[in-house]
């Protein structure tokens, strides 16, 4: 699996999928890549330091994810990360997290500006729609405030191209995440494992009708494919 690619357009920077002991939450139903985890901490940090050895901190910016939260990385992994930021000059950090973790996340603030690092957590939010995001996609966000939501994080994911959702109900979405977050960013809901599937009369409305307002927005990620960052696919 390619576990180090690099973003050039929008936020540039580079980006790391390490492995972890795997999601706590585990239960969305839409999610099927908490599989890449393994309970082995050792074989963990060596494939982990085998991605953040290729980080040459040419922006300045890394985006470490992990198919869970960050808390769910082995302590040597996490010491890595640090000692990376350090060696090659980053100064803005990228991690991901469930909501269930959030208490977790004003000591990671400290400790890594203890380096001089800032750091920006994002959380997967999917939709600001309580009863959907519960009922359907059972995300584990027990609240329905979006500055609730917001408060202990930066950045957040919403998964479009599910059955249901409308024009209104995306641009709804896209639009209460830029309010509450520095920056949002869309995952189009691709074939997997789950008995979740695209629809892709959604997809294709989102493309015509929300897409075309939110490319050139620097605040908006939109991931067509989830392997449009560069990592998680196949090796060539
Ligand atoms: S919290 Fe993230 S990794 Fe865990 S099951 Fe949900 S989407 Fe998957």
């Amino acid at each position: 699996m390619v576990r180090y690619s690099v973003i050039t357009d929008k936020n540039p920077r580079e980006i790391v999928l390490l492995r972890g002991f795997g999601c706590a939450w585990k239960k969305c139903t839409f999610c099927d890549y908490h599989l890449d985890c393994s309970p082995d901490a050792a074989a963990n940090l060596a494939l982990n330091r085998t991605a953040l050895a290729q980080v040459t901190g040419q922006y300045g910016r890394l985006e470490v994810i992990n198919s869970g939260s960050f808390c769910e990385l082995d302590a040597d992994t996490m010491a890595e990360v640090e000692r990376v930021c350090q060696a090659q000059g980053i100064h803005d950090l990228h991690f991901e997290c469930h909501w269930m973790h959030r208490r977790e996340i004003p000591a990671l603030r400290v400790r890594f500006a203890g380096l001089g690092v800032r750091v920006h957590i994002k959380i997967g939010v999917e939709t600001f729609d309580r009863t959907y995001r519960e009922g359907v996609l059972h995300k584990g966000i027990g609240v329905s405030d979006p500055a609730e939501i917001a408060a202990d994080f930066d950045e957040c994911c919403l998964l479009f191209g599910l059955s249901g959702q409308t024009a209104d109900s995306m641009r709804r979405d896209i639009q209460t995440g830029l309010a509450h977050f520095d920056r949002v960013c869309v995952n189009i809901m691709v074939e997997n494992t789950t008995p979740v599937k695209p629809d892709p009369a959604v997809i294709q409305i989102f493309c015509r009708e929300i897409a075309p307002a939110y490319l050139d927005d620097p605040r908006v990620d939109i991931l067509m494919e989830n392997t449009d960052f560069g990592v998680g696919g196949a090796e060539q």
